[in-house]
């Protein structure tokens, strides 16, 4: 394990029993409110979507926008996406965007939720990188795919701090052909 995932893993507070019994909720506020932490955790999304010495091509920038899920997705997407000189792209729960949305409803362990994003948020054939903080079920990421397909993305990845590996949501991406990077993986959920 590298210094760089020890100094992640130690920034998320674990709150046992929220929002429910039996959830192991990973708060990242610890984490955001760690400037060391909060500044590895932006470095290594970029990494792989970032020109470096060793790695010279593609070109400086591989995505033109990155996407975040609301809400933590911002924080996180917000700080992605200024350093690879990308734009930024808002999916956000149902009723927050104030233009014409597309919008797709997907499962939950009880009922269902939806998220949606602006239709003319992307350009046609536009490559961009889809943020979030966490992977559990991957119903939500899943779901952004698709409605960023459905306006004529190019999902090129998808990257979170945390993986839940036992939940299976990373696996589910990797499965539709999108390359996934996590910085931190916690078993259970
Ligand atoms: P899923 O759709 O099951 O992959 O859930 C991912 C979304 O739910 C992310 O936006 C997470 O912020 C949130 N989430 C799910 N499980 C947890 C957890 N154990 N701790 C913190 N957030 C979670």
């Amino acid at each position: 394990m590298s210094e760089g995932q020890t100094l992640l893993e130690r920034s998320i507070r674990t709150i046992p029993d929220h929002p429910k019994p039996g959830i192991l909720f990973r708060d990242i506020t610890t984490l955001l409110g760690d400037p060391a932490a909060f500044s590895a955790a932006v470095d290594a999304l970029v990494a792989p979507h970032a020109a470096s010495a060793s790695r010279p091509t593609p070109a400086p920038t591989t995505v033109a926008k990155v996407a975040g899920i609301e809400a933590r997705g911002f924080i996180l997407g917000g700080a992605v996406a200024h350093r690879l000189g990308a734009g930024f792209v808002p999916v956000r729960k149902r009723g927050k965007l104030p233009h014409e949305v597309v919008r797709i409803a997907y499962a939950l362990e009880y009922g269902t939720d939806e998220i949606e994003v602006h239709r003319d948020a992307v350009n046609p054939g536009e490559r961009v990188l889809l943020v979030d903080d966490l992977i559990a079920t991957g119903g939500t990421a899943v779901a952004a795919v698709e409605l960023l397909r459905r306006i004529g993305a190019e999902v090129v990845a998808a990257c979170f701090v945390i993986d839940l590996p036992d939940l299976g949501g990373a696996a589910k991406l990797r499965a539709m052909g999108l390359p996934v990077h996590t910085l931190v993986a916690f078993p259970g959920h």
